[in-house]
Order: C-alpha cells, then sequence, then structure tokens
C-alpha cells in the first residue's frame, strides 16, 4: 500500500491518500489540545498508544456486527482504514456525569444515570461545537432521520461492548465521544478514534482518572495514565 499525498492534518492524527481510492492511512502524533485547541501540549507515546488500543477496540466492535474503519495496522502509528465522509456530529454517551453534562446541568461529577445519555454536537470548530438534538440535526441536513437511528442504535450497542470491556480491564467507562461516516456506497460505520483521548476512564477500584483529564486539568501523570491503560489492555488479552 503505497501512501500518498496528506489530505488533512488535524489535532491528534494526519490523514493520507493511498494508492487505493477507498483507503486512507491514518497517522497518530503525540501532540494533544484541549478546549477547542486553546490549550495544547505534547504527551509522549500517545500516538503509538492510541493507534494501538483504537484498533484493538474496533475489532472487537467488528466482532459484534457493527461496521468500523479499520483495515489493518501498519506500524506503530499508522493504519490503513476505509476512508469515509465523516457526518459531522460528535456523538457522546454518557454513564456517569462529568465535564461538559455536570457544567451545563449542575449535577456532580460521578453520579450514576439509570440509561446512558447519547448527545450530538455539531463538529464544527468555528462554532465551537454547540450541542444539538435530532431535529436540530435534520434541519440542518447532517444525516437522515434513518441514518441518525443507526448511529444511535451503533452508540448505545457500542457502550455496552466497551462497558464490558473495560470492565475486565478494572476500568468504568464514564463517557466517550464516537464519529461516524459515510463509506462510497453511503453505508454509516464507525470511523475517527476511541481512545483515552475521546474516552473518560476511570480506576474502578480508586477512582483515578486514566484519560485526557489529566491533560485538560493538569493533573500530572498523563503519560503514566496512558502507559497504564495499555498495560492493562494489553495483560487483558
Ligand atoms: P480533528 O479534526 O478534530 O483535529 P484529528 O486530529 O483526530 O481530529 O484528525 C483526524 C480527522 O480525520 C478528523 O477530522 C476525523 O473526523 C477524520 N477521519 C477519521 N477517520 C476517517 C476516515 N476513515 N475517513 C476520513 N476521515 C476520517
Ligand atoms: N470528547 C472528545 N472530543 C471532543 C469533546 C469531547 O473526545 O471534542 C470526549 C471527552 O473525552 C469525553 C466525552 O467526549 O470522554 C464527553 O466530553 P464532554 O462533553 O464532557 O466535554 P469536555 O468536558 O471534554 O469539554
Amino acid at each position: 500500500m503505497k501512501k500518498l499525498e496528506m489530505v488533512y492534518e488535524g489535532k491528534a492524527k494526519k490523514v493520507f491518500k493511498t494508492d487505493d481510492q477507498e483507503l486512507f492511512i491514518v497517522d497518530y502524533k503525540d501532540d494533544a489540545t484541549a478546549f477547542n485547541g486553546l490549550k495544547k501540549g505534547t504527551i509522549t507515546g500517545k500516538g503509538v498508544i492510541n493507534n494501538k488500543l483504537s484498533n484493538h477496540i474496533m475489532k472487537l466492535i467488528e466482532k459484534e456486527g457493527i461496521p468500523t474503519h479499520f483495515v489493518e495496522e501498519l506500524s506503530d502509528r499508522e493504519t490503513l482504514v476505509k476512508k469515509v465522509s465523516i457526518v459531522p456530529l460528535e456523538v457522546i454517551v454518557r454513564n456517569i456525569a462529568a465535564g461538559s453534562f455536570s457544567k451545563h446541568y449542575g449535577v456532580e461529577e460521578g453520579k450514576v444515570f439509570k440509561e446512558p445519555v447519547v448527545e450530538f454536537s455539531y463538529k464544527n470548530d468555528a462554532l465551537g461545537d454547540p450541542l444539538l438534538n435530532t431535529r436540530h440535526a435534520l434541519a440542518l441536513e447532517i444525516a437522515s432521520r434513518e441514518e441518525i437511528d443507526t448511529i444511535i442504535d451503533y452508540a448505545l450497542r457500542i457502550n455496552e461492548i466497551m462497558k464490558s470491556f473495560w470492565k475486565e480491564c478494572n476500568i468504568t467507562l464514564v463517557d466517550f465521544k464516537i464519529e461516524f461516516g459515510r463509506t462510497s456506497d453511503g453505508t454509516i460505520i464507525l470511523a475517527d478514534e476511541i481512545s483515552p483521548d475521546t474516552c473518560r476512564l476511570w480506576d474502578s477500584t480508586t477512582g483515578e482518572k486514566l484519560d485526557k483529564d489529566r491533560f485538560r486539568r493538569d493533573l500530572g501523570g498523563v503519560e503514566e495514565a496512558y502507559a497504564e491503560v495499555m498495560k492493562r489492555v494489553l495483560s487483558h488479552d
């Protein structure tokens, strides 16, 4: 597979064309950002860890019958994926109150929900990724009703798969963000990444934060937390 020109450089990954029209290569960086790019830094080793973790989880999800963009891990930082046109929705699933949910609704971090919450943000950095509901998404013609139903169904199933996977690593899945895309034939598949950058992961025994909140909130031990998550996933196999 030939790696051709870069099509996009994002905050955490670079995306490259390949000699196959239907495939891209994603290259994971150590760069970290928070608060819509206002806070910038480096988390040494993050790219390698996120590449491997995301691929591991995508494979689990695929095995459960949900289509993903994962094709093949090419190197420590590079993965071959199916090219999609990204649906500009950040799909967030929450099991426990934290972050912006706690802030918006005045709920203490750590409150366990009876049912998971599914929420959408409009993936649009210039507008600051505003929250929106299904009818906003329909009005903005971001996706069809059928596509939104599929996305919600997949998001809730992915939550169940991930909750039990992380539990086996003695980690509580608090919340996460995922993105979906359309392949050339219009099929909705899971894309982007699933990693400690995009999930809140708390140690089930101590409650210690093992995710990007350590960077966002200047808690220290950022590299160590990512390495700990990787270690637990590897020893789980
Ligand atoms: P951001 O754009 O938020 O800075 P990244 O640094 O992670 O994020 O950049 C990766 C970009 O590639 C994201 O915009 C993401 O939506 C997009 N992307 C992820 N997977 C695919 C895929 N399979 N096909 C096309 N684009 C993808
Ligand atoms: N998230 C993400 N990218 C974003 C915004 C949120 O990956 O641009 C993830 C975040 O890591 C957390 C979940 O989505 O696991 C919910 O984040 P929240 O809305 O609480 O926002 P935050 O507190 O990160 O601003």
